[in-house]
């Protein structure tokens, strides 16, 4: 009778452990924890494992277009070739500027854009 139960109690926390695995899968978290969630603490395990929180793709998928030699346009936050001197989506010119320049460009395009919102008031 012992082996019997041992057996059933093992096929049970495999099944568990699948299950738990998959739904690990399905909410792109690491499949061994569902697995481990599963296989110690069964169904109540599955329940946890149903619970945590789904984590999204899109850091990693930004990462691989820089990866794949793609670039965000600085002016309409398109996705562009690295090599692309120019934006196919809003035409402006992409160059290769240092990160202090780039920076220094940003800070100046956002006090003439303040400028031309204050520019109503005075009127
Ligand atoms: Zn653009």
């Amino acid at each position: 009778m012992w082996g019997t139960t041992v057996l059933v109690a093992v096929v049970l926390a495999l099944l568990c452990a699948g299950i738990g695995s998959y739904i690990s899968y399905q909410k792109g978290r690491s499949e061994a924890e569902g697995a481990l969630f599963g296989f110690f603490l069964g169904p109540l395990g599955l329940l946890i494992a149903a619970m945590l929180p789904t984590i999204y793709a899109q850091p990693a998928s930004y990462e691989r277009f820089q990866e794949n030699n793609a670039d965000i346009c600085p002016d309409c936050l398109s996705v562009v070739p690295k090599a692309a001197k120019k934006c196919r989506f809003c035409g402006s010119w992409i160059e290769s500027v240092p990160a202090e320049e780039s920076t220094q460009a940003q800070a100046e395009g956002v006090e003439s854009e303040q400028d031309s919102h204050e520019l109503p008031h005075g009127w």
